[in-house]
């Protein structure tokens, strides 16, 4: 079949933005035919010309605006809508948090759940800076070692200092090393002919106990001038606590390897998150934003209504950051995630805490809940934190037959938390207060959110 598209590549059309899509770029209609355009926003009108042309969409690029939106910001500095550090850059603030809010009650809307309510997004003072960990790829260019970011959907490296969305002192550090590296002529890694010694730097800061690590990923096991080099980063970066090799010998996509080589200090730096103290290696993962996660898992915990008699599920609980967090109000934390160093992280950070109430165990959650389910065990409390995907089928199934009093789903993706809450419904469970959604992101166009369900006919 033919399909009649009405636009063109390279040309020309005026036309207004009608919508944002949620990955924020704004939505044009040339004869009810979408043409995706970042940094465009509803209300303005522009001049666009068509860059890409599919089937049933295309893309284009603003070449003139005639109106702008009251909530644009002009952003000085393009390199941030360009590499996607900052998506939503082009929006206020308060325009951003609405944006969120208003996907969650949009896809609620269309799956007929008109009635589930949802709070403004709960935000931040200062909506930048607070990132407190970068992994920067190292690349030549031009003839000039260059750090920074690459272009959305490509390998092409924009040299930057200033992030805008990481803590201060990383961007800082990342500059320290970089001319350290230039000085020593440290050769950066080649995508094409896997040469070159430096492939990313990485800098990790505690937020409240501000010790640094900077981990120096390499694709060869020597890493020449390493002595000058580590006094060079000590000398210049401030509250240093530890530096590591990480070796990655491999053409991958992946940023770091599996060998890690502590060349200065400790081998791990510790945060806190919720009053429990978590160690974090090169390889450990750990919550980015460390204030809105604090508020979004207390918004999650504050629900979940503990006197220190319940019995709680952590699902997905990655290095345990909510079970050691509940486990304080619980009589008994189970959690379950597929990752195994994230639970040896959670066994480690229970046992350094002083908690002994907390349960971790290596699988997936779904066939981890139907051992449960068999073995008898009755949750009062069920908290799921899962991927994008949302939850599988079985385990919204098998926590039914569990029958726990709550279920609190912290979502990262509006879209699955519609359609599992739709599944929730078929097990008797419904969504008993207004969903909370807490920006973990800002200048970015994930959405996180806290949802409390409650078993209503049983
Ligand atoms: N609350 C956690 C983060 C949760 S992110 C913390 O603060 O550490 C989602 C987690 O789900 C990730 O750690 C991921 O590894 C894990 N995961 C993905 N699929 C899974 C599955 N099928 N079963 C169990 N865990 C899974």
């Amino acid at each position: 079949m033919k399909v009649n598209i009405p636009v063109h590549k390279n040309e020309e059309y005026q036309a207004e933005v009608t919508d944002l899509t949620y990955e924020g770029n704004g939505v044009v209609k040339i004869a009810d035919f979408p043409v995706f355009v970042p940094n465009a926003l509803p209300g303005e009108k522009v001049t666009v010309r068509v860059t890409k042309v599919a089937r049933h969409f295309a893309w284009g690029r603003v070449m003139e605006w005639q109106t702008k939106s009251p909530d644009r910001v002009d952003v000085k500095d393009k390199k941030y809508i360009q590499t996607g550090i900052a998506p939503l850059g082009h929006l206020k603030y308060a325009a951003q948090l609405q944006f969120k809010q208003h996907q969650i009650k949009e896809l609620l809307e269309k799956a007929h759940l008109d009635d589930i309510e949802v709070l403004p997004t709960m935000g931040m003072d200062r909506p930048y800076h607070y990132r407190n960990k970068a992994q920067v790829p190292v690349k030549m260019v031009r003839g000039q070692l260059q750090t920074g970011f690459y272009k959305r959907g490509s390998h092409t490296l924009v040299p930057i200092e200033d992030f805008y969305i990481q803590d201060p002192q990383i961007d800082k550090a990342i500059v320290v090393v970089r001319d350290l590296l230039r000085k020593y002529h440290v050769t950066p890694y080649d995508e094409q002919t896997g040469k070159g010694v430096i492939r990313t730097v990485m800098v990790r800061r505690g937020y409240y106990s501000h010790e640094v690590m900077v981990v120096l990923v390499t694709n060869t096991k020597r890493l020449p001038m390493a002595k000058q080099i580590v006094d060079g980063i000590v000398a210049g970066v401030p509250e240093l606590k530890s530096i590591v090799q990480n070796i990655n010998e491999k053409k991958t996509n992946r940023l770091l390897g599996n060998r890690d080589r502590t060349l200065w200090g400790d081998d791990e730096i510790h945060d806190q998150l919720l009053g429990i103290d978590f160690a974090i290696s090169p390889l450990s993962f750990y919550q980015v934003n460390p204030q809105q996660t604090e508020r979004l898992y207390q918004t999650a915990i504050d629900n979940a209504g503990l006197d220190g008699n319940q019995t709680v599920i952590d699902a997905y609980c990655g290095i345990g950051t909510i079970s050691l967090a509940v486990a304080k109000h619980a009589k008994q934390v189970y959690g379950v995630e597929i990752v195994p160093a994230a639970i040896e992280d959670a066994k480690h950070n229970a046992k350094r805490n002083g908690i002994q109430n907390a349960k971790f165990v290596v699988g997936k959650a779904e066939e981890q809940f139907a051992k449960w389910q068999a073995a008898g065990l009755k949750p009062d409390v069920v908290i799921v934190d899962p991927p994008r995907k949302g939850l599988a089928e079985s385990l919204i199934e098998a926590t039914g037959k569990m029958a726990p009093r709550k279920v609190i789903y912290v979502s990262c993706n509006p879209a699955t938390l519609v359609r599992d809450i739709q599944r929730f419904g078929e097990q008797g469970y419904h969504v008993v207060k207004p969903i909370q959604p807490v920006d973990q992101f800002p200048q970015t166009t994930h959405v996180e959110s806290v949802t409390v369900l409650e078993c209503t006919e049983k």
